[in-house]
């Protein structure tokens, strides 16, 4: 029998300032499990060799600060860097920070992106708050947060950045976008939208895809949550906000947020929470790209 070499893939998944909520959702992901994608091969011939990530690994302390940093100087150009929470830029680490140098100072969480992000083969902004800043840089931002994307343009770090919005982002759009780049490689021209989200997932409007769209077409709208009717008066941001939540379903394709009567609050959304708030009030004023917009 012909022997197949495996591909490894080194992933280093930092946590800046997070819920740890995009973990969460990613390691709910069903199909494949979560097992599927760090024990086997994803992609046959394909493994995810997850180096460093602080909320399932066993080990603690110097040992995993260790392995992050023989990750980092070992395959420069190589690993894949997913980041999950924005960055805090104010007073070099006092609002995070990730191990410790060699005389034992805290290492900031900017500087270990921005250090990790230059020498990666890609960097993954996972979720809302790593993708375009979210709820810990929303105003006021005292530890003023910024978004992957941010830190990299305002420090010069020119590594492809793919950004998987989301609060949380699913699973399936995570899994997704690393299994494209395992097998097809990085994103090319075109795969990406304006605001490097994978078109495949973030290609279209959530209120293109409404079962209730409907009811916006004839103006029927719900007046509290519970009615029929399509719930744009109520506050939905369904026609602001790009991902296929109402196709792909949440929990194992179970239901989703407009579905189950709640509205689309937008936490895909480039902006959230700020300007996609007040959440359950209509979004008339809103002057977010594509926001304002009326797809009919
Ligand atoms: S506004 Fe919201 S509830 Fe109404 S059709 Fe659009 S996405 Fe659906
Ligand atoms: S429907 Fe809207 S609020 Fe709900 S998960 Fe999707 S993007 Fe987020």
């Amino acid at each position: 029998m012909a022997n197949i070499k495996t591909e490894e893939y080194p992933v280093i998944w930092l946590q800046g300032a997070t819920c740890t909520g995009c973990s969460v959702s990613v390691l709910n992901s069903v199909s494949p499990t979560i097992k599927n994608v760090l024990v086997d091969e994803v992609i046959p011939g394909k493994h995810v060799n997850l180096r460093f990530q602080a909320t399932v690994m066993a080990g603690a302390g110097e040992l995993v600060i260790k392995a992050l940093e023989e990750t980092w100087k070992a395959k420069k150009g190589g690993y894949v860097l997913v980041m999950e929470g924005a960055i805090p830029t104010k007073g070099d680490g006092a609002y995070g920070s990730i191990g410790e140098d060699k005389e034992g100072k805290p290492v900031s969480i900017d500087s270990r992106v921005e250090n990790l992000g230059r020498d990666a083969l890609a960097v993954i902004a996972l979720g809302t708050c790593a993708s375009f800043g979210g709820i810990p840089a929303a105003k006021p931002n005292p530890s003023e947060c910024v978004s992957v994307g941010q830190l990299f343009k305002s420090r010069n770090v020119t590594t492809p950045l793919i950004n998987v919005p989301g609060c949380p982002p699913h699973p399936d759009w995570f899994v997704g976008t690393v299994a494209s780049v395992l097998l097809n490689g990085l994103p090319k021209e075109g795969e990406l939208d304006e605001w490097s989200r994978p078109r495949a997932f973030y290609g279209q409007l959530i209120h293109e895809n409404c079962p209730r769209r409907a009811y916006y077409d004839e103006q029927k709208f719900a007046k509290k949550l519970s009615d029929p009717g399509c719930l744009y008066e109520l506050g939905c941001k369904g026609p602001v906000t790009h991902a296929d939540c109402p196709l792909r379903m949440w929990n194992n394709g179970v239901n989703w947020c407009v579905a189950c009567g709640g509205l689309c609050i937008g936490c895909a959304a480039p902006g959230f929470p700020d300007l996609v708030s007040p959440m359950y009030a209509k979004t008339a004023d809103i002057t977010l790209p594509n926001i304002g917009q009326r797809v009919v």
